[in-house]
């Protein structure tokens, strides 16, 4: 696609410019899009750091549809939320399949468990699936739909609540899928959807399904994306995250109850095998409850490391014993070898039998793997998370994997996010994801957001170094003074729950404005209060620093309590900081302080949304003004003017009001304001 194309599309008498009424030409756009388009020509790899404002996605779709067409490739497109993957398929692929005048196809694609699968809800009508009759209203809309869909997406019910009980034993997922031997293979919602996506020249996925696929390439059960010639990953900051999620292995409270549970409804006739079987699954439940009761860390949420003494001890005289975990693991694991002897007959004619053994030995391996830590590149650890145990090794290091996996056997692969870079470089993505330097170019789109004129920075200058007790009450004296100026409004971003928590205690109850606190309700929930409340503030944690979306004056103010550094003691940030000093690296330079500005950077894009959209960041954290590193950081965030006098943040807002009223702004800022540039 070459310029004068792009311009005839981006153009200010554009195609886009003639069918959206709305459209704002922006240089930084069109600059995208060109990258994007001779990445994909010149089968490269491409970093585009796109700021909010910027216009991204039409940015990479275009170019992304044009290369399809000409080539006659399918080329993915993989987003980091459902979310943005919905407002792909609802809003941005429709409207350019009316204004391009080339068509072109595109489907989506989402995990397994998405979908229903029509097999298990005919089965359903034997099984006692139900966990009370409640249900059974539910359960019959469930069924009357599957009959008449075209797609099986569990989305299409939104009338009813999100968390049926049932849902999980109708799922298309794929370890209870029986394939080819299915009945209903032809109709199944998995093989339309797949056939979909073959005929289509781009194919919406998102990351999670994504690196599930690409783990399992090959495999007959598990390969759902067909062969592509580029993919582009939006939110590509997610990356390396869920990448380990896929490329690890894991074991859960709930995947062995499952088992159990499939195993008692296993389709048998013959009553002495239904017997054994039934014994089998009965030993694997108690001997389960004992293996998870038995972990030490598990009384509360949280990661834990798994060390190399949790399930065997040497003893003084040198012998290896097992701890009582290992011993609880040991006995599990004899019954699960039970069940699958049990199992193993049948499954040579049955084939929920035979998936239920593929699924059961499957988790014997991924249990020995855990237990056994062998593998030096793994970290090996439990989560609690409500009534869920997960057991885990993820590999330490993806970016081997990725160079392997994908980015070598790819054409070309364009990452974007608004937050890639660290210190105006795009290094530290490029290392931890194993992009070669030779193939892999960076861009930063100028972002269409006038930053020094949109916000400004307020660091207070008397706060304590975030680790001393006083810097709560501290903190919560300057919110006060914060949400005073800008009359709520306003965000409060915290690094922990147990900040957010205190935050929350002592603001609300010095202040006026209805203040809100994530785990009140739900995200969603939360948002729409947010939206529809006069001056308000809400305090959340990790979940609320990206994907949200507040517009306008409603939303003037983000406040960030500290440098949002990962937690050291998390068993992942961990061991991935310990390998990269153990390689010669520096893992606070190489690690921590660039995770640290791509997280700061994505609370801070929360707040100017729109070129209209004026306010403030404050960020509490005294080390932005205290350590060397401080620099660093202020010089990777967008160029805005910076004070540290409360009186600048009341009247950067009053200036907003009085444009807003047509009246004229000063032109100086106050001489007495210690404002400096960013
Ligand atoms: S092929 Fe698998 S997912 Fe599809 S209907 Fe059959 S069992 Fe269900």
């Amino acid at each position: 696609m070459s310029a004068s194309d792009l311009d005839k599309v981006f153009g200010e008498k554009g195609l886009i410019a003639r069918s959206h009424g709305r459209y704002e030409y922006r240089p930084g756009q069109i600059a995208m899009a060109e990258k994007v388009a001779e990445a994909l020509s010149e089968k490269r790899h491409l970093i585009v750091e796109a700021g909010t404002g910027t216009g991204k996605t039409l940015a990479y779709l275009i170019p992304a549809i044009a290369a399809s067409l000409e080539k006659n490739q399918r080329i993915v497109v993989s987003t980091g939320t459902k979310n943005l993957q919905e407002q792909l398929m609802e809003k941005d692929i429709p409207f350019l399949q009316r204004a391009l005048p080339r068509k072109f196809t595109a489907a989506y694609m989402k995990g397994r468990s998405n979908y229903a699968c029509i097999y298990r809800i005919n089965k359903a009508g034997d099984q006692p699936i139900l966990e009370g009759l409640d249900q059974l209203g539910h359960f019959r809309r469930v069924a009357e739909w599957s009959r008449e869909t075209a797609t099986g997406d569990r989305r299409e019910l939104d009338d009813l609540p999100e968390d049926l009980p049932f849902w999980s034993r109708i799922n298309a997922k794929g370890d209870t899928c029986i394939g080819q031997k299915c009945p209903d293979f032809d109709q199944c919602f998995i093989t339309r959807m797949r056939n979909r996506a073959e005929s289509a020249d781009i194919v919406v996925v998102n990351h999670h399904l994504f690196f599930a696929d690409l783990n399992v390439r090959g495999n007959q059960f598990g390969k759902v994306i067909p062969d592509y010639a580029a993919v582009i990953f939006d939110e590509a900051h997610l990356i390396e995250d869920i990448a380990a999620d896929y490329f690890g292995f894991q074991v859960s409270n709930f995947q062995l109850d499952e088992l159990v549970r499939d195993a008692a409804t296993l389709p048998i006739t013959d009553a002495g095998l239904t017997r054994e079987i039934d014994r089998a699954a009965s030993k694997v439940h108690g001997l389960a409850e004992q293996f998870w009761a038995r972990f030490p860390s598990a009384r509360s949420d949280g990661r834990f490391p798994l060390l190399p003494d949790t399930f065997s001890q040497r003893t003084a005289q040198g012998a290896t014993r097992p701890t009582p975990v290992g011993e609880a693991y040991v006995a599990l694991e004899a019954a699960l070898q039970r069940l699958d002897a049990a199992i193993a007959g049948p499954a040579e004619s049955l084939p929920e039998a035979e998936s239920l053994l593929r699924r059961a030995r499957q988790a014997r391996f991924d249990l020995d793997f855990v237990v056994a830590q062998t593998e030096r590149n793994f970290v090996y650890w439990m989560e609690r998370r409500g009534k869920g145990f997960f057991l885990r090794a993820s590999p330490v290091d993806v970016s081997e994997l990725l160079r392997e996996k994908l980015f070598d056997k790819v054409g070309s692969c364009i990452l974007t996010s608004a937050t890639m870079s660290s210190g105006g470089r795009f290094d530290f993505v490029r290392g931890r994801l194993g992009l070669d330097s030779s193939r892999t170019s960076g861009f930063e789109a100028p972002s269409s957001f006038d930053f020094e004129s949109q916000a400004i920075a307020y660091l207070p200058r008397s706060m304590p170094d975030p680790r001393t007790p006083e810097f709560t009450q501290l903190a919560a004296g300057e919110i006060v003074k914060l949400l005073m100026a800008t009359e709520g409004r306003a965000f409060v971003l915290c690094t922990s729950n147990q900040s957010m928590r205190a935050l929350y205690e002592q603001v609300s109850a010095r202040v006026s404005f209805p203040c809100f606190v994530q785990g009140s309700m739900s995200r969603a929930g939360l948002l729409e209060r947010f939206r529809e409340t006069a001056n308000p503030v809400l305090f959340a944690t990790s979940s609320f620093w990206q994907g949200v979306d507040v517009q306008g004056e409603q939303l003037s103010c983000v406040i960030i309590d500290k440098l949002p550094f990962s937690v050291p003691t998390d068993p992942l940030v961990a061991a991935r900081a310990r390998f990269i000093d153990e390689n010669g690296g520096n893992s606070f330079a190489d690690l921590s302080l660039p995770q640290a500005i791509i997280s700061l950077k994505q609370g801070i894009g929360r707040l100017i949304r729109s070129r209209s959209d004026r306010g403030v960041i404050a960020i509490l954290d005294p080390r932005l003004r205290t350590k060397r590193y401080g620099r660093e950081v202020i010089e990777s965030l967008p160029r805005m003017r910076i004070t540290s006098n409360i009186e600048d943040v009341a009247r950067h807002l009053a200036r907003s009001e009085e444009k807003k009223d047509g009246a004229h702004a000063p032109s100086l800022p106050d001489p007495t304001s210690d404002e400096s540039l960013i």
